[in-house]
């Protein structure tokens, strides 16, 4: 596919880097901003919310649909990964998004991806532990998207929130003139945070994965009644946890917010974090906790 509707009324759809520049070409001056939001489709009431404030920041807001294959290890859900591009154009075009860029594979990496971006230190912990490369893949793509796309601003989700910090670092390390704006995580009724991965749940598993969002906010609730010993929020989170036997935990912690090292005490920069698979789906999520302050 490679439409290309008249910008800025309605939404374009790019599949080129050479398209996606040229579209944008009109937004690039002085006084307009663009705002780009990167996802990996099959767009949710999550990348919505995230649509919803690049609009409310800028001027242009870009959505980009890639399912990066360097950021999925072998043996990971990439085959797997749900796709949606029609759907994705709709819930684009109708929370008034300017320009989609869906490119393929190719388009991205034409050869061999043997260049790549690289982060010590909070890429080692948690989420890049569990998925050896997995940041640099991410890195290696939001680079390519910055400078595809030159926005003035990037917004993420805190549903992702070691990856917002990884990219926070990221736009500081390489000097990227860009403000990055993190969105809180958009929920389902029953606290599962919102997630293209929640297709591939069976009607069995969908009830226990809210077990995840029960655990952070039982954590939630003993910290703001006053409880500051992380060993025994960590604890009463895995007691929630263990209530949804389809659950098996990677891991459950409480990190400081910006280094995502594990804190023995609580203070204001304390967020509860949890991964756990159930059946062949990885689902994460977190919660930033707020100490009780009397
Ligand atoms: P993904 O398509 O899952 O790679 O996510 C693309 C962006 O949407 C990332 O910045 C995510 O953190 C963000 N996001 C995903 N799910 C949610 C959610 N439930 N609430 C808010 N942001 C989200």
């Amino acid at each position: 596919m490679n439409v290309s509707l008249r910008l800025p009324v309605g939404l374009a759809v790019e599949t080129t880097i050479g398209g996606c520049r040229a579209a944008l070409a009109p937004w690039r001056r002085p006084d307009q901003r663009i705002a780009l939001v990167p996802t990996m489709g099959a767009l949710h009431a999550g990348h919505a919310a995230l649509i919803d404030r690049a609009r409310a920041l800028a001027d242009a807001t870009v959505v980009s649909v890639f399912v990066n294959p360097t950021q999925f290890g072998p043996g990971e859900d990439l085959a797997g990964y749900p796709r949606d591009l029609e759907g994705d154009c709709a819930l684009a075009a109708a929370h008034g998004a300017d320009l989609l860029f869906a490119p393929a594979v190719q388009e991205m990496y034409p050869g061999p991806p043997l260049t790549r971006v690289t982060m010590r230190g909070v890429t080692e912990r948690f989420e890049g532990k569990a998925r050896p490369g997995h940041f640099d893949g991410v890195l290696t793509v939001v680079t390519k998207l910055f400078h595809i796309i030159q926005p003035d601003i990037a917004v993420f989700g805190q549903k992702d929130a070691q990856q917002a910090v990884v990219v926070r670092r990221l736009i500081g390390a390489l000097d990227f003139p860009i403000a990055l704006d993190v969105v809180p995580t958009v929920r389902e009724p029953d606290g599962l945070a919102c997630s293209s991965r929640n297709a591939n749940l069976t009607a069995e598993e969908r009830p226990q994965a809210a077990g995840l969002h029960r655990a952070l906010a039982r954590a939630a609730e003993l910290a703001a009644r006053g409880e500051t010993d992380t060993a025994a929020l960590v604890s009463a989170m895995r007691t929630v946890l263990a209530a949804s036997p389809a659950l098996a935990v990677e891991y459950a912690a409480v990190v400081d917010r910006d280094r995502f090292e594990p804190l023995a005490a609580l203070d204001e920069h304390a967020v509860a974090i949890v991964a756990a698979r159930i059946g062949r789906t990885r689902l994460i999520d977190n919660l930033p906790l707020a100490p009780h302050d009397a």
